[in-house]
């Protein structure tokens, strides 16, 4: 059987740690590899390797470091397919969502290519008499980057590109899960000439991530994951005086109003709420509905749309399924056993996906697209991030109600207003509390050249990932105040200079 190990130096690496992870695939639930989990002997290499390659690639060009990322972003383009047959293999998603999902990370490659440009700083002239005063944006030095299971190639694209380009060293530490996204690109970066050391992917766990965290080279962390661990991780950066970016869960609200359009919302709500089995940090797991009337005409509509749902293994190609498996057998259940709470709590189940059986793929982790009606906010089902194909319909009587329901939550990732009415979409924007939001778009994710992240408890830390909040994460802020004299050198100075 296979085993995943660590990649560093631009040298896959077995690693001299004993623990391994099981990998499966969830389509099958067949097991087809293993996966090392790092030890502290092999933290320690991995941040050797990176902080060894740092003072030459930090002192390179801009220009420079962004030609490898240029030649990277062509040799993932010849290995798209490649790379989403691996996410599909190890994570079960569709394989038209697992390429959507390498696209998008690639923006950021783009993005990043661009450096020269957004690492410019600001400069004064005359502050003072014959003073000038300008800014530097240095990088921070070795990062580490933790990523979730459910994006194995997007999310490490948010961060590594960005990282490198401002001149930092980067260990990436994917989820224990779905690890082979990452060793193919750290071997793609390896071939357009990122210099050994520069990007090293090291496997494992818990024990891993505290012990990258506790490294004293360690000088900055990019986290995606749960909001525990997203807490730990940001509290763990914290106690050491290090910068964190720690992206937590989410429990995503598509507004309806009573004049959105059924059809159009239906459409959105499918692809929002099952796409990807609803494993997306983005995805809309509860629609709050304006009027009973609303509400009635969405689950008729929801319903009818469901039963034409086909799910199945991600790689089939004909038909082509709409979603695939969760991502394990423990995960299945987790996902069954909330929807047997939602029914005691009282809610109405309209469609059940406990019993789906995929045919051909009897012991795949498939739970079929489920619908709640008439969910009530004191719900688990409605409080805690499901992480499934479980969309629950709350019914309310105003907009009034709905702003200040979505307002309650303790997540405040993404959320959307469907409307004609151009009024209501903007005091929405302005009052809602949610890092992004869409008007008439459900799955409102910030293009590379914008950044990405919530609110409350969906983000711990100011910096949001990638666009111009990722170059500030990745680099640190030095100002210059410079006076070049061509007189003597004046009075001692006992009073704080002002602007004269
Ligand atoms: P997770 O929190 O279990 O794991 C994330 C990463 O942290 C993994 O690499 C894992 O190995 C590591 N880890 C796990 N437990 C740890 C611990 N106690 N201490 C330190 N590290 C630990 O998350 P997951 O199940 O892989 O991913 C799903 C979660 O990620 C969902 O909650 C989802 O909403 C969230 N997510 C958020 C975003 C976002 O942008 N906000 C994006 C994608 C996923």
């Amino acid at each position: 059987m296979e085993i995943r190990g660590h990649y560093l130096d631009n040298q896959p690496v077995a690693g001299s740690g004993s623990r391994r992870g099981a990998l499966f695939n969830p389509a099958t639930g067949e097991q087809h590899g293993t996966v090392a989990l790092a030890d502290a002997a092999d933290v320690t290499r991995a941040v050797d390797a990176a902080a060894a390659a740092l003072p030459a690639w930090s002192a390179l060009t801009p220009l420079s470091r962004a030609r490898v990322l240029f030649r990277f972003r062509e040799l993932m383009l010849a290995h798209l397919n490649e790379l989403a047959g691996l996410v599909t293999l190890e994570h079960g998603k569709v394989f038209a969502d697992a390429k959507a999902e390498v696209q998008r990370g690639l923006e950021v490659v783009e993005f990043a290519c661009g450096i020269p440009q957004l690492l410019k700083g600001d400069h004064s002239l005359n502050v003072g008499s014959g003073i000038d005063s300008y800014t530097l944006h240095q990088p921070v030095g070795v990062c580490v980057g933790i990523s979730p299971f459910n994006f194995p190639a997007m999310v490490p694209l948010w961060m590594f590109p960005i990282a490198l380009a401002c001149g930092n060293t980067f260990v990436m530490k994917p989820s224990e899960l779905d690890p082979s996204a990452s060793l193919l690109m750290a071997d793609l970066l390896a071939q357009a000439g990122a210099p050994p050391g520069v990007f090293n992917v090291l496997n494992g766990d818990r024990t891993t991530v505290e012990a990258l965290i506790a490294d004293t080279r360690v000088q900055a962390v990019s986290f995606v994951g749960s909001t525990p661990v997203a807490e730990s991780v940001y509290r763990l950066a914290a106690q050491r005086g290090i910068r964190a970016q720690a992206l937590g869960g989410a429990k995503n609200h598509l507004l309806v109003m009573p004049d959105a359009d059924i059809t159009q919302v239906t459409t959105a709500l499918l692809g929002a709420a099952y796409g990807s089995a609803g494993e997306r940090c983005m995805a809309i797991s509860v629609a709050v509905c304006v009027g009973d009337a609303k509400a009635d005409a969405l689950i008729h509509a929801l319903q009818t749309a469901i039963a034409t749902m086909n799910v199945g293994p991600g790689l089939q190609q004909q038909p082509e399924p709409h979603m695939g498996p969760l991502i394990s057998k423990l995960h299945a259940a987790k996902v069954r056993g909330y929807i047997d709470t939602g029914v005691q709590e009282g809610a109405t189940l309209v469609c059940d996906g406990r019993g789906f059986v995929c045919k051909g793929h009897e012991h795949g982790y498939f739970v079929g697209p489920t619908l709640f009606d008439r969910v009530m906010p004191t719900m688990r089902i409605y409080r805690e991030e499901i992480f499934g194909p479980v969309l629950c319909v709350v019914r309310v009587q105003t907009y009034e109600e709905a702003l200040a329901l979505i307002n309650a939550h303790e997540y405040g990732n993404g959320t959307a207003i469907f409307t004609r009415d151009g009024l209501a979409a903007r005091r929405f924007c302005e009052a809602v509390q949610a890092g992004m939001v869409g008007v008439n778009v459900p799955i409102p994710v910030p293009m590379a050249f914008h950044s990405f992240g919530g609110w409350k408890r969906s983000l711990f830390g100011p910096l949001h990932m990638h666009g111009p909040e990722g170059v500030r994460f990745f680099t640190r802020l030095k100002t210059v105040t410079a006076r070049w004299h061509d007189t003597g050198q004046g009075n001692a100075g006992f009073v704080m200079p002002t602007l004269k």
